[in-house]
């Protein structure tokens, strides 16, 4: 690999020291103008994301950081966008394998499992991961950054993981594909549900489900539903219990308001139409309090 060329490892290295916490001005400044001396080829950034972080530094409090990060942003962009553009007229050549030989920057990324995966969803040239999809994991990165559990996921990965699955169910970053990012960004922060966050960081969901997954079933809605189902069943028994001519009976359905115990008897009368449910009227067998229910 050519000196000017960047490779995956020293792209990871770089990441990963962007992201540390608390790294100082000067650091940053030194890996941000190394990356603009350096040809970056797609699949070194597809691969490590590395993107994503330098984007981040896009409103860095630090001018010049902000700067270099812009201008890094801008100069990847193209390079993804030429290669999407390479490889979407390019589709009836012969796929060339993946070569040992070192990479001469865009150029080469028809090789790139990505490329390939994208034009089959879309055959007309793809648009590059663009500001949408980058805010998109961005959303996903803070959701999961904010998680307080253990885990040696990347996190960073597993947004971008998550997102590119969208994309290419959703075929782009259109509406439908945005309206399910809105609904799995919610669901991975919201503190009422942190099972859906904890499972997909734990690959208990794959990241490549969550694009068909519906927003009740990321929220768990299912277990309620469920719940729902049952108790509605109860009432459901109850009723039949008591048109099933238990009348007169005493019960232990009912709770008298008066002395709490639940010794009762009811008899039922339709007070509306026959569809609507029967009034109960109940007697306490305990202090003789009557009331009605339901109707
Ligand atoms: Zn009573």
């Amino acid at each position: 690999m050519s000196s000017s060329t960047l490779s995956e490892s020293e792209a990871r290295e770089m990441k990963a020291k962007l992201d540390k916490d608390g790294v100082d001005v000067d650091t940053i400044r030194d890996i941000l103008n190394l990356l603009l001396e350096k040809e970056v080829p797609v699949q070194v950034l597809v691969e490590t994301k590395i993107g994503v972080t330098v984007k981040g530094k896009r409103n860095d409090a630090d001018k010049k950081v902000a700067k270099l990060a812009s201008e890094l942003t801008s100069k990847w962009k193209d390079v993804v966008a030429r290669s999407r553009q390479a490889g979407a007229s390019n589709e009836s050549e012969e796929k060339p394998k993946k070569s040992a030989e070192p990479s001469n920057g865009a150029e080469k990324v028809k090789t790139e499992e990505k490329v390939k995966t994208e034009e089959k969803v879309a055959k007309k040239p793809v648009k590059p991961v663009d500001g949408k999809r980058l805010k998109v994991r961005g959303l996903f990165e803070k959701a999961f950054a904010d998680w307080k559990g253990e885990s040696d996921v990347d996190k960073n990965e597993l947004a971008a993981r998550i997102e590119t699955a969208m994309h290419e169910h959703f075929g782009g970053a259109n509406e439908q594909y945005l309206n399910h990012a809105k609904s799995v960004k919610f669901n991975l922060s919201d503190p009422k549900n942190p099972d859906f966050r904890s499972k997909v960081i734990h690959g208990e969901i794959d990241a490549e489900d969550i694009p068909k997954l519906s927003s009740g079933q990321m929220a768990g809605k299912d277990k309620i539903e469920q719940k729902k189902a049952n108790k509605e069943d109860k009432i459901f028994q109850d009723k039949m219990f008591i048109t099933a001519g238990n009348l007169g009976a005493e019960s232990d359905m009912f709770q008298c308001r008066k002395c709490k115990q639940k010794r009762t008897t009811f008899y039922q009368k339709q007070t509306r139409s026959a569809d609507e449910p029967m009034t109960v009227f109940i007697t306490c067998k305990n202090c003789g309090h009557e009331w009605r229910d339901g109707g």
